[in-house]
């Protein structure tokens, strides 16, 4: 495995890895993606072997430029209503963290689609990734570049870390801003239906489609998902996560050898005091006690989320208390990604 930088001069070797064939992980806003030619079902095939991925979870297919769409879907085999509303969302919401799933073009290897009739695409908005995708002139197949069903990857260490010598490439280009996947939305459904909630919440779609969006907003229970991004358990440390409401996280004692993610400073603030409260509620994290956001907000802990359970992971706990987020916005898909990390 090589290392690269996010020098003009890397991302050129980034991009021709890419199209001869070479598995390269790069920088998006959401996470970090193991890229492969789209079109290159020996590429392909070693995305998913070195992933552990089970052939039957389709990979989100990465574009650099809206008219690249042709080259993998057929929007304009849609209805009309929802071909309106791709044009309504693509317009919107691309380059970003939304990813469509439209009609697929023949011309695809089953590989990248699992063998459905419908094809995952989105055109990211991190700039590394937009120069490596532009300059490799491939559409780039790209699922998270971790193995299958453990903690997604915010950074190039932890893409190092979990895939090691099974990346060819690996593009450091500091820290995914968003730090949780892309909504994954179905257009080719009526109404659309969110797959997979994400780094574009359900309330700016919803405000923006004029109509109210199927698909429940945390799948957890499912057994047969029909996006395998929602399988039950996924996203997962390896040591034991517990996850808890605001009040119950509250009540929890302090035990040794464990940790505790509130979702925001005040939550820990609070419970610090209850633990200790000669203490007070402003001494400092430690850590396997931490808060994901220190004013409460839903974006910065989604952006610290990924990281904060990698570091926690690596500590050797007995368990991980976490605390849910608010049920709104971000914080649904940072409540999904936990429910999914959790026992
Ligand atoms: P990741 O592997 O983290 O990039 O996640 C990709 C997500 O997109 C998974 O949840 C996939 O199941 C979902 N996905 C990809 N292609 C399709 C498709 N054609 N239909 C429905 N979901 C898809
Ligand atoms: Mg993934």
């Amino acid at each position: 495995m090589t290392l690269l930088s996010a020098c003009d001069a890397d991302l050129e070797i980034a991009a021709v890895a890419l199209r001869d064939g070479c598995l390269v992980a790069f920088p998006t806003e959401t996470v970090y993606g193991l890229g492969a030619d789209a079109f290159n079902p020996r590429a392909l095939a070693r995305v998913f072997e070195a992933k552990g991925r089970p052939r039957f979870d389709p990979l989100i297919v990465h574009i650099a430029a809206l008219e690249d769409i042709s080259r993998v879907a057929r929007p304009e085999i849609l209805p009309s209503e929802s071909r309106a509303r791709f044009e309504l969302f693509s317009a919107e919401f691309w380059p970003g963290p939304l990813t469509l799933v439209l009609p697929r073009r023949a011309e695809l290897p089953d590989l990248a689609t699992s063998g459905l009739p419908t094809v995952a695409v989105r055109f990211p908005a991190h700039p590394v990734a937009r120069k490596i995708i532009a300059l490799s002139t491939c559409a780039v197949a790209a699922p998270s570049a971790n193995p299958f069903g453990r903690l997604s990857p915010t950074s190039a260490d932890h893409v190092r870390n979990q895939l090691g010598e099974k990346a060819d490439f690996i593009v450091d280009g500091g820290i995914s801003p968003v730090g949780v996947e892309s909504t994954v939305l179905d257009l080719t459904v009526d109404p659309p239906r969110i797959l997979r909630p994400g780094g574009v919440s359900r309330e700016a779609l919803e405000a923006l489609a004029g109509t109210a969006l199927g698909g429940p907003d945390n799948n957890a229970g499912v057994t047969a998902p029909n996006s395998p991004g929602m399988l039950k358990s996924h996203y997962a440390p390896l040591t034991p996560l517990l996850l808890h409401g605001g009040a119950e996280m509250l009540r929890l004692p302090r035990e040794k050898n464990t940790g505790y993610l509130f979702f925001s400073g005040r939550s820990l603030g609070l419970w610090l005091a209850r633990q200790a409260p000669s203490v007070g509620p402003d001494r400092a994290e430690t850590p396997e006690i931490r808060a994901l956001s220190e004013t409460g907000s839903a974006a910065d802990a989604a952006a610290g989320l990924f990281s904060a359970l990698h570091r926690m992971d690596a500590l050797g706990l007995l368990c991980i208390h976490a605390e849910r987020a608010p049920d709104s916005g971000l914080g649904r898909a940072i409540n999904d990604r936990l429910e999914r990390a959790s026992c």
